[in-house]
């Protein structure tokens, strides 16, 4: 454990890009399983070599620069599919829909025949059947 702890001392270690990249890995892994795509093998071990090299890394800087980079692009994707989760939960007792306005998403309760909705963003008015 000392050993480690030395030779990581001033290294980068881990975050959630290379979390990411391991996740992927381990994906990519499951498919050329499925698929017997062995020219996966390439891009999965690309993949492992890059969290290596990001992990063992010296310049703290630039890869913490990749992972500020990647937690931007990701935060959007993370909301949508948290939504998405939400939506598919509740699909029996709620409906979705998109004030055509302001393209806010309302949540409505369902089985309550035609309604008139009203946006509580823009307070635009519309028709929807429930
Ligand atoms: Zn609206």
């Amino acid at each position: 454990m000392d050993f480690l702890r030395r030779f990581m001392a001033g290294r980068y270690g881990s975050d959630q890009l290379n979390k990411a990249l391991l996740l992927l890995g381990i994906i990519l892994i499951v498919v050329e399983w499925i698929t017997r795509w062995q020219w996966m093998g390439v891009f999965i071990l690309a993949l492992l070599i890059l969290c290596y090299f990001r992990m063992f890394s010296r310049n703290i800087q630039a890869r913490y620069a990749e992972n500020q980079w990647f937690l931007r692009k990701w935060g959007p994707i993370s909301v949508r599919l948290h939504n998405m989760k939400l939506r598919f939960q509740d699909r029996k007792t709620h409906r979705y829909y998109k004030c055509p306005q302001c393209k806010q998403r309302l949540r409505v309760p369902r089985g309550r025949g035609k309604i008139n909705i009203t946006c509580p963003h823009c307070h635009h008015q519309f028709i929807r059947k429930s």
